[in-house]
Order: structure tokens, then sequence, then C-alpha cells
């Protein structure tokens, strides 16, 4: 194995760091209900306490918690639903009947379930033996944020729990970072677009729209470029036009073939190299370097480059352990991944030495409680079987230095 290439940690670290040193693109504000799967660009602060008034969390009756235990008749002082607030204080020796979601009356400390109660006449006592603890039942106002706490920071992914969060703080409009606009150049003699019917040599452009998919997943706006030919001025000529996006990813002629242009071509055009393999399998030809800009609106004078090797599986792990990371720190992600997750192995496993390997893989997240999910392998033809890799939903992760892995060992999986 080639030792001067860099290993799968190494190339990760290096990645990480260049991720850490890039600033996201600019902001833009959008209707909430737009803001799903963008990044916050804002500080998201309480306009107010939440909850805003101690308020139940149960149908019942507001009692001290102290008198209720004694379990004598308390008279029903009051009622009160969501939305209303209660008309006097809770009465000594008394109880209030209270919705969920409406303030507590001042001097309650607890609420007793409908449930657990026997009301008659007017009256209403806590069903011995239960006892209930000062506190039961009530969320104290400001109990989960304080008038002007930072809720969510620049950075968040937004989804809909932060939706849900924006909304609560009275935000119709969110501030969010641009998606950056990732050229996709696909190339090869062999690759035909999705619409035409290809001849017996040739192949339909497959990485271009997973690519694309990939990027949108991970906050960019594809641009996919015309398939380039494997003739250096075409590749040139499209390079020079993909130069004017905020990040290039090209697939296909990175490896050692006669035709494999895309490394001269990019070092023809002044790119610098961070590294041009990665010790992992499938992906090892993979490069990442940095060609001269021609967006004149980049306050970088150069845009990252990727060349992934050209089978779509390869292209794929490639994308989601390197690529992902770089893009998602470009969109203003604080979080660039990629994410693993720990797994149970439920069959042997071969490893190659040298190399970090990267399979398509079933994991049943439906684990019993206590248990690791199980992952096993999904059967197929290597690096080109799309088919296998539309069955996955991981990919397992076999170290460099492991000869073979077996059933029921703990592993790491690659979440897409
Ligand atoms: P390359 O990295 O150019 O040597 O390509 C490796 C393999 O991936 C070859 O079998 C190519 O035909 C295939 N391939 C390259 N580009 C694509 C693409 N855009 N879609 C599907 N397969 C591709
Ligand atoms: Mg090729």
């Amino acid at each position: 194995m080639s030792s001067d290439l860099l290993s799968f940690g190494e190339a990760q670290a290096l990645v990480a760091a260049q991720a850490a040193r890039l600033k996201p693109l600019g902001t833009e504000r959008v209707a909430l209900a737009a803001a799903n799967g963008r990044v916050l660009a804002q500080t998201l602060r309480a306009d107010r306490d939440q909850p805003p008034c101690s308020r139940s969390t149960r149908d019942g009756y507001a009692c001290r918690a102290a008198e209720a235990n004694a379990h004598k008749a308390l008279t029903i002082a009051g009622s009160t639903g969501a939305g209303h607030s209660p008309s006097s204080p809770l009465p000594a020796e008394s109880a209030w009947e209270i919705m969920t979601g409406a303030p507590v009356p001042a001097g309650a400390d607890a609420v007793m379930m409908f449930e657990h109660v026997e009301a008659s006449s007017g009256r209403v006592r806590l069903v011995p033996p239960r006892t209930i603890a000062p506190g039961e039942n009530i969320v104290a106002r400001g109990a989960q944020a304080r008038i002007g706490d930072e809720l969510l920071a620049p950075g968040s992914a937004i989804g809909f729990t932060q939706i849900a969060l924006a909304a609560s703080c009275g935000c119709p409009h969110l501030q969010v970072f641009l998606k950056p606009r990732v050229a996709i150049l696909n190339t090869g003699d062999e690759i035909v677009p999705v619409e035409s019917e290809p001849g017996p040599a040739q192949i339909r452009n497959s990485s271009g729209p997973m690519l694309a998919a990939l990027v949108r997943d991970a906050g960019g706006e594809p641009w996919l470029l015309p398939t380039a030919p494997d003739n250096t001025p075409a590749l040139e000529a499209a390079l020079k036009q993909a130069c004017e996006a905020d990040l290039i990813l090209i697939s296909g002629g990175v490896s050692a073939g006669k035709f494999d242009l895309v490394e001269p071509v990019m070092a023809s055009l002044g790119a610098r190299f961070h590294f041009t393999g990665v010790r992992i399998q499938p992906g090892k030809p993979l490069v990442f370097g940095e060609v001269p800009s021609t967006d004149l609106n980049q306050d970088e004078d150069r845009t990252k480059c990727f060349g992934l090797p050209g089978n779509p599986v390869s292209s794929a792990v490639a994308f989601l352990l390197f690529a992902a990371p770089i893009l998602r720190a470009l969109a203003g992600y604080t979080h660039r991944g990629p994410r693993f997750a720990l797994a149970r192995l439920a069959e042997d496993v071969k490893g190659k030495a040298g190399l970090t390997r990267f399979l398509p893989a079933t994991c049943n997240f439906a684990a019993p409680p206590g248990e690791f999910p199980a992952v096993r392998r999904v059967k197929g033809l290597g690096s080109g079987d799309l088919v296998a890799m539309a069955h996955s939903n991981c990919f397992l992760v076999l170290p460099e230095d492991a000869e073979r892995l077996h059933a029921g060992e703990t592993v790491r999986i690659l979440l897409p």
C-alpha cells in the first residue's frame, strides 16, 4: 500500500482544520415556514419567560400539597381554563379546578389530577393513600427559559423543533446563511444524460443527480454543469467555468488511467493540492485542492475543489467523509459531520490491510432497549453497484488495522 497517502484519520483532521477556517457567505431573511433545513445566522433569544406564567400540566385541581396530603375535603374555590387568569389567589383549605395550560392561582403549589381525587357537592379530596409533592404537575414561570436567554446560537441547524421554538419567541422571520453554490462537473466519454438512450458502451450519469441530492442535504445549492469529455481542452474549459462556484465537485477522471486528466488539469489552472489520495476503500484516488477563484464576490481568492472517483459508491463515500464537512462549514453549520454511530455487527466481515473500508450496509435502527442496532453488509459487486447501494441505509466502517471483524462486535457506521 502506498504509504505516502494520508490515512483516513489524517485526511479527516486536515479537512476539519480547513473547514474551521471557512466563513459562511452571507445571510438572508426568510419566512419561518421557509426556514426548515436552513442554517440559523442569528441568535435566537427568549422574548419573554417560558412558560410566561406558572401553569398546570394536567387537568385537575390546584392545591397546597400539605393540605391535600391531610386527605380532608377541600372547598372548590374557583375554576380556570387555559387562556384565562385565576380571579383570585387560592384561599386556605381550598382547591381550584384547573385545565392543562392554565395559570395556577397564587398560593397553590401542586395540581391533583382529576383521576386521583373524589369530588362531590363542591368539595374535593385526594384519594388515600396517594400523596402529592410540592411542585407536582406545575411548570414554574421561566423554568424553561428566562426573558433574554440565548436559546439558539448562529450555526444551528433549523428543523421542526427549532421552528417551534422560534415561533414561541415571536419570530415570523429568521436570518439564515446563504446557500453555497456547488458546481458539479461529471467527466467521462462514456457518460450520457439521464434523458438519453445510451449506446452499448455508454452509461447514464448517475453521479450527477446523486451529488446534487447530497449537496442539497448538506446545505448547498447544486449547479450541474454539462458532462465534460475525457480531453484536456474540454476539461480545462469546464473547470474554468466551475471556478465561479463556491465549491467544486468533479466526478471521475482521478484514477491512474490514461484518460484520468482531472489532477493535471487542476494543476494547469494553478491548483494547490491538500492531498491526492487517501487510504480508504472505496474512494482512494480522491483529490482535495484549491483552484484560483473567478467569483469576484468571494473574499477567498481560491475555491475548494474535490476530485471524486467516478464510481457512484466511491463518490458518495468520499463526499460524505470529506466534501460534506467543507460544504457544511461554507453553509454556516456549527456541526459539520461526518456523523458516525455505533452498531453491533450481525456477521463476520473481512477487512483490507492498509485501507479503512466503508461498505454499504443496512442497520436495523429499531433495536430493543439496551442493545446496539444490528448492522449487516449489503452484498454487492463493489463500488459501481448502485443496486446494492440503493438498498443500504449506512456504511459499515472497517478500521485500517482490522483483518477480520466478528459477529457481535461493536462497530462504527457512517450515517448519510
Ligand atoms: P473514473 O473515476 O472516471 O475512472 O470512473 C470510474 C467508474 O465510474 C467507471 O466505470 C465510470 O464509467 C464510472 N462513472 C464515472 N462517472 C460516472 C457518472 N457520472 N455516473 C455513473 N458512473 C460513472
Ligand atoms: Mg472516467
